[in-house]
């Protein structure tokens, strides 16, 4: 099959990456001048196990994926990154690679394990992920392909397995329920499934009414879901978790930014923990973020460096959830300017350095995930059992997003009262803009039509 032939079967199964924002997997295909493809299957977001036991059930549509990406990109190798002490992942992609030793396949588009042996946050992240794998730095607000690197989530791998072989889209994803629910798993739930009922699939949750809040992602890069009958499933969509009102994470996440901005204002001390232990400052960018608390601290507005710097930041919540003794936020300062810079149509032109040094304490300032979980308050639900149940679910309604995806929002392609199938293609990629295809998750019959979701009722 030709490079041109997977991209367009990955294009027409609405692939997109499955560990991130949704970035359209197509595109990514088309980089050229790529050496190296990494499988990021470090998941270091605490509490969640999907990547991880994605990897130990099907090794096969993890390494195939891997294989029709180096061979599309054109690259010389593919390494899939993982986390030591996921055991049964690394002993099954082990297997399957002995397996298929000596075969064409193997022999054309080469893939390696490479394993993480210090469990530490954020590994999963792009920029710590390509150091750790090749020992190459991606330029400030750079991407990985400026370093001959394409990284993909091992989600996305497998979903690219099911779309070239079978022609298969993207209807369903692999979502960890965990926190204080009856029966924590990983399920692989229709896309558009509402959390309430995502939630009764674990046994529904097991602390009485008000004395909980939901999250869905992990608890350093999710978010609060202020009602769990009106949010659902996306491509994206990697944990949804049970936590206590009074857990560290609810307690974070409900600060408005306005409560954030008067703390930092009020309090920062400017003792640089953020900074020394910021992942993107040990990787050797120009970015400290003591220095946006200082800057907001005496409402310095004009777009000097430190403000804009704020596009470096990968928004991983160490300096607000770990490093800060006081409680204080960079991150949401950034956060701030990052919206600021966009809606006044700013563009970077000047953090692109590319000759970095990596902090020379590096090494001993990466956070390990044990001491995170424990800051956090979740180490019981982190190392607790997570049962896998890869059964196919049923669901009588489905509410599908159009816009899962970096990009524009899809198309819709069907109309209310049309009769769709599951798989069937419900909504497409405008003409020459970035995006991704949506499909019907159900058979069934489609009720309402937005112009941000799709209602389908079986
Ligand atoms: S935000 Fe917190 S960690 Fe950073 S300089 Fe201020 S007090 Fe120190
Ligand atoms: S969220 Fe905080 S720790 Fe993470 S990159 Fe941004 S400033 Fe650094």
């Amino acid at each position: 099959m030709t490079a041109e032939e997977i991209i367009r079967r990955v294009k027409s199964a609405g692939v997109v990456g499955a560990g991130g924002a949704g970035f359209p997997t197509h595109v990514k295909l088309a980089a050229t001048g790529i050496d190296t493809v990494i499988a990021n299957g470090a998941e270091c977001e605490p509490m969640l196990r999907c990547d991880q036991q994605l990897m130990a059930a099907h090794p096969d549509l993890v390494i195939r994926g891997m294989r029709l990406v180096v061979q599309s990109v054109g690259a010389k190798r593919g390494i899939i990154a993982l986390k030591r002490h996921y055991e049964k992942a690394v002993a099954a992609l082990q297997a399957e690679l002995d397996r298929q030793k000596g075969t064409d396949d193997a022999s054309a588009y080469p893939v390696d394990l490479f394993i993480i042996e210090k469990s530490a946050y954020p590994a999963g992240d792009e920029f710590c992920l390509v150091y750790e794998v090749t020992g190459r730095l991606i330029p400030e607000a750079g991407l990985p392909l400026n370093v001959g690197c394409v990284v993909q989530n091992v989600g996305t791998l497998a979903n690219i397995a099911l779309a070239v072989d079978h022609e298969t889209p993207v209807t369903s994803r692999y979502v960890t329920i965990n926190g204080d629910v009856v029966s924590p798993r990983t399920v692989r739930t229709p896309i558009g499934m509402p959390f309430d009922k995502v939630l009764q699939l674990a046994g529904g949750v097991s602390r009485s009414e008000g004395d909980y809040a939901v999250v869905v992602g992990g608890p350093m890069t999710g978010h609060l879901v202020p009602d769990v009958k009106h949010e659902a499933i996306t491509k994206t969509t990697g944990g949804i978790l049970v936590l206590p009102i009074d857990n560290e994470v609810v307690r974070f996440m409900s600060r408005s930014l306005e409560q954030w901005t008067k703390r930092g204002k009020a309090t920062c001390d400017q003792c640089r923990d953020c900074t020394v232990l910021c992942p993107r400052h040990l990787l050797g960018h120009a970015f400290s973020p003591h220095e946006i608390m200082r800057a907001g601290a005496y409402n310095i507005n004009v777009k000097n460096s430190v403000l804009t710097g704020a596009i470096m930041c990968c928004e991983c919540r160490l300096c607000e959830a770990y490093s800060c003794p006081l409680e204080l936020s960079p991150m949401q300062f950034y956060k701030k300017m990052k919206r600021e810079l966009a809606a006044s149509g700013w563009k970077n032109d000047r953090h692109h350095r590319a000759d970095l040094t990596t902090d020379d304490f590096r090494e001993g300032r990466l956070v390990p995930t044990e001491r995170l979980v424990e800051r956090l308050g979740v180490r019981h639900y982190h190392e607790g059992p997570v049962v896998w149940d890869d059964s196919a679910i049923r669901t009588d309604r489905v509410f599908i997003s159009l816009k899962q995806h970096i990009g524009v929002p899809a198309v819709p392609v069907v109309t209310t009262g049309d009769n769709v199938t599951e798989g069937q293609l419900v909504a497409s990629i405008p003409e020459g803009k970035l995006g991704a295809c949506v499909h019907a998750s159900i058979t069934g019959r489609v009720v309402e039509v937005t112009d941000k979701t799709m209602t389908i009722e079986a």
